[in-house]
């Protein structure tokens, strides 16, 4: 499959990691939108929000106990973050595998 965070996940390209586990890694957006940027994927791949089901919903409780974890390595944890996870066209989602972006660091826009 032809997934660049799939091949982010598998290390196959560079990324800058700030966290991983058994389940989940976190990377540097490549176009941060914030002084703090940060990708949290689950490391098998599901396309989208759309994908979750029983099976795999458990990883989208490991990505948020790692954003718990990650946010407060970031220093960000009491200024506060966003999460966001973009789905389909419409979503403006560009990378079909399953991404929640922290977004901090500064005051964040009230509108979209
Ligand atoms: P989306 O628009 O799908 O919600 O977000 C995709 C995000 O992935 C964008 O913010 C984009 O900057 C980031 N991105 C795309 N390709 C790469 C890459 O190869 N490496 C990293 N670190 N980020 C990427
Ligand atoms: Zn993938």
């Amino acid at each position: 499959m032809n997934c660049i965070f799939c091949k982010i996940a598998n290390k196959e390209i560079p990324s800058q990691i700030v966290f991983e586990d058994d389940n989940v890694i976190a990377f540097k957006d490549l176009n941060p939108q914030a002084p703090v940027h940060i990708l949290v994927i689950p490391k098998n791949h599901i396309s989208s929000i759309n994908e979750i089901n029983s099976e795999n919903s458990y990883v989208v409780s490991k990505i948020f106990e790692a954003i718990n974890k990650i946010v407060v390595q970031e220093n960000i944890s009491e200024s506060g973050y966003r999460v966001i996870s973009n789905c389909g066209e419409n979503g403006c989602q560009t990378v079909m595998h399953l991404h929640f972006h922290i977004l901090g660091g500064k005051k964040l826009s009230e509108t979209f």
